[in-house]
């Protein structure tokens, strides 16, 4: 069974078409468990039935016609119960329906089981058989295997439109929308053109493009084949010395694909077709690639692997010149399998509109860069077919986490009343733009912002901050290929100074590691969030160390404005070593003439252990700040970028509300000033929470400040201590989320949940 289970697999991913992969399934189960009958219904979720999409069996004719109504019949049971239904005659089952066109009275055995992705009933596969009988374990065991499988076929082809074609191939509803769900990372409306980030030597990430001349793109192939065909020849009279045969035949190999007219024939008809050489070479490429992959022989298998470098290798030549640049739309929306910091700051200024990525999640940095720089991004959009959306239309709603592709003029046009609702909501917030925040009946809090790249420190000044409560250095960091120089640090730290002064700065020392890597300083983990980050990297290289805190204190000098914290601790040794370091620093920065005043120093609450030490740490240190995002991930065990678990992750957990409170009642028993620097202290529904227990700041995303404030504004701090003790009684997220969200409806609020809708 298991060797014909991956034969089918093999055979259904070697199909072109959505169609076709499932008319393999459909006969190949049929034929493997020697049943008369197997079709596949799946859900139309707009029409609020099952259709019928390929069978083997039933009458052909009813393929994309035989609708089954959500709750009607034996399909309809299956999906409701969302486990395998196998019973011996089907007609007597109280719930049988018949649909006349499927032509299935003659069937009487009947086994289906429900196709089921990430929770969701996508359709149901069911195997019928003539005589009575009870399909045995092992069938019925097959048929869940394999609908797992299926599963994932279906959740692709929902990404890329396909599924939706079928599915209303005959119906008489209107046109589904293209849209792919991912997680939100950025809140707002962006609409805008599509840019694809790629790496310029990677096949796979490559864009469709539309060239400008066609004529002019196949000669461009044709100069790229002639070169790798005389590469290739140079390379083997180079090595054919030292080369045993048979390692000489995999140039013969590669000579032998490279001159098969074919080959470069299929690309130039790809670019006939409207596609840039690059977008063809990908296409053609990976399908050969994907025909070996799934072939049975392993030596063809190898081939694979062959076509693609080879691929690599004529790319490499198209993209010589100025063809791997970027042209940017006047309102672009950036995306790519994924996005980096750099990506996003090499926008033209004022062009950016929105972000996509294919990978991470809302917490992952590039995420909160985006919402630091008030630009809607959706994360995780997984199956996203990437390069088909170069210039296209697309509208990125940030706050479901949803991707519209070349929108209808009607949608268009509610997205845009809802763009302009924010506008409206902006202005409010505009009116309180220098008030304190302080609550009804007095109660002041600090709102400060959290930075990282120069664009920012404008935005934060302009939308009313009270200073910085944490400066990401990590990020000029990750922008050059190199570290920088001691003197190139104290620049950058002196601007960010000098443009808050008097204000108070906290400038966090390097946190690199988990997911910012530095491209010019590699760490290969398997486990890299509990591996090598953050202060375990800076200790273990106190060179780099001691030349960023030198760099901060010589910024530092005639302002006198600066803290320094310290990232990922977990021990207090780790805060004694570092504080070492830091008086040597300023005796060293002191002693070159420099006058400065030692700076406060502080610690992050980031991970579970710490939360426990509380006490210790603030003893030896000036001040504490939680960092909730990293201290969610590791409560909950919940990865910040994976997609998949993304609605696990939830500061509102009750466990994590816990953690908060011990560390502001340790960090003030030690008479410390606390603060929270994660995304929570961001969002609206926590708030009030995080005054209730006694928070003496919040540092937050300068675009989030003008909402954070007007919250505060709205309530009082004997209301937020009694919303704090209703949720201590709770005992999931989704219940207090929930309590925290109609308080704020109920304060007039509401628009900052429903996000303008
Ligand atoms: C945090 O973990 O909450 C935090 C502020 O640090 P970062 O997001 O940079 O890891
Ligand atoms: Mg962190």
């Amino acid at each position: 069974m298991l060797t014909i289970l991956r034969q089918i697999i093999q055979e259904v991913s070697s199909a072109e078409q959505f169609q076709e992969a499932l008319e393999i399934i459909v006969k190949r189960t049929a034929d493997a468990l020697t049943t008369q009958a197997c079709s596949i219904f799946l859900l139309d979720r707009q029409g609020g039935e099952y259709v019928l999409v390929a069978t083997q069996g039933l009458n052909p004719q009813a393929i994309h016609k035989a609708r089954v109504p959500l709750n009607k019949g034996l399909i309809g049971f299956v999906g409701e119960r969302e486990e395998p239904i196998n019973i011996d005659d089907a007609a007597k089952h109280p719930r049988f329906f018949q649909v006349p066109e499927v032509e299935e009275e003659a069937y009487r055995a009947f086994l289906g089981t429900p196709v089921i992705y990430h929770r969701q009933v996508l359709g149901v596969l069911i195997v019928q058989q003539h005589d009575p009988r009870r399909y045995d374990e092992a069938e019925e065991a097959f048929l869940v295997t394999l609908a797992t499988q299926l599963a994932a076929i279906i959740a692709h082809a929902e990404a890329t439109g396909a599924l939706a074609e079928v599915l209303t191939r005959n119906s008489k509803n209107k046109r589904h929308e293209l849209v792919y769900s991912g997680v939100p990372g950025a809140p707002g409306i962006g609409m805008g053109m599509g840019v694809v980030v790629f790496t310029p030597f990677e096949l796979d990430t490559i864009p469709d493009r539309v060239p400008d001349d066609i004529e002019l793109e196949i000669q461009l192939l044709e100069a790229a084949f002639a070169g790798v065909r005389e590469d290739l020849r140079l390379l083997e009279e180079r090595l054919a010395p030292s080369l045993p045969a048979e390692e000489r035949a995999l140039f013969d190999v590669y000579q032998r694909i490279l001159d098969s007219a074919d080959l470069g024939q299929e690309v130039a008809e790809v670019i006939r077709q409207g596609n840039w050489a690059p977008g063809a070479l990908r296409e053609v490429i990976l399908a050969h690639a994907k025909h070996l992959e799934n072939l049975d022989n392993e030596y063809m298998r190898e081939r694979a692997d062959d076509i693609k470098d080879l691929g690599r290798r004529v790319l490499a030549y198209l993209q010589q010149g100025d063809r791997t640049h970027l042209t940017y739309h006047e309102k672009t929306i950036l995306i790519g399998e994924t996005i980096s910091p750099t990506d996003l700051a090499e926008v033209p200024e004022g062009c950016l509109a929105g972000v996509v990525s294919a990978k991470g999640s809302s917490n992952s940095h590039v995420a909160i860069l985006a919402r630091a720089m008030n630009v809607p991004t959706i994360m995780g959009v997984g199956d996203v077919p990437i390069y088909e959306l170069q210039d296209k239309n697309l509208i990125v709603d940030g706050y479901y986490g949803q991707l519209y592709v070349s929108p209808s003029p009607s949608l268009a046009a509610e997205f845009e009343r809802l763009v302009q609702e924010e506008q409206k909501l902006d202005a409010t917030l505009e009116e309180i733009r220098d008030l304190p925040a302080v609550t009804k009946d007095g109660h002041r809090i600090g709102l400060l912002v959290n930075t990282g790249l120069g664009a920012d420190i404008s935005i934060s000044l302009a939308a009313g901050a009270e200073g910085v409560g944490l400066y990401r250095t990590e990020i000029p960091f990750l922008m050059r290929d190199r570290f920088p120089s001691g003197e190139e640090q104290r620049i950058i730290y002196r601007q960010l100074l000098a443009s808050f002064a008097p204000r108070p700065v906290t400038i966090r020392t390097l946190d690199v590691g988990g997911d910012k890597p530095l491209p010019y300083f590699p760490i290969v983990e398997d486990n890299p969030f509990l591996g090598w980050r953050g202060i375990r990297i800076t200790l273990d290289h106190p060179e780099i160390f001691l030349a960023q805190i030198r760099a901060m204190m010589r910024a530092s000098e005639g302002l006198n404005n600066m803290q320094i914290m310290l990232p990922m601790i977990t021990d207090a040794i780790e805060v004694d070593e570092a504080l070492r370091l830091l008086r040597k620093a300023y005796t060293e920065v002191r002693d070159e003439g420099c006058e400065i005043e030692m700076p406060a120093i502080g610690v992050m609450i980031e991970v579970p252990s710490a939360v426990y030490q509380a006490r210790a740490l603030a003893k030896r240190v000036d001040f504490l700040s939680v960092g909730s995002n990293d201290l969610t991930q590791y409560l909950l065990a919940v990865d910040r970028n994976n997609p998949r678990v993304a609605s696990l992750y939830d500061a509102l957990h009750p466990s994590v509300l816990r953690a908060l409170m011990q560390v502001v009642d340790n960090g003030h028993q030690e008479g410390k000033h606390v603060s929270i620097c994660g995304e929570m202290a961001g969002d609206p529904a926590a708030v009030m929470l995080l005054l209730a227990m006694g928070f003496d700041s919040l540092s937050i995303n300068a675009s989030s400040i003008g909402r954070v404030k007007w919250v505060i504004r709205h309530f009082t701090r004997k209301k937020a201590a009694k919303l704090l003790h209703e949720v201590l009684g709770m005992e999931n997220a989704v219940m207090i989320r929930c309590h925290m969200e109609l308080a704020l409806e109920r304060a007039g609020l509401g628009n900052l949940i429903r996000a303008g809708r």
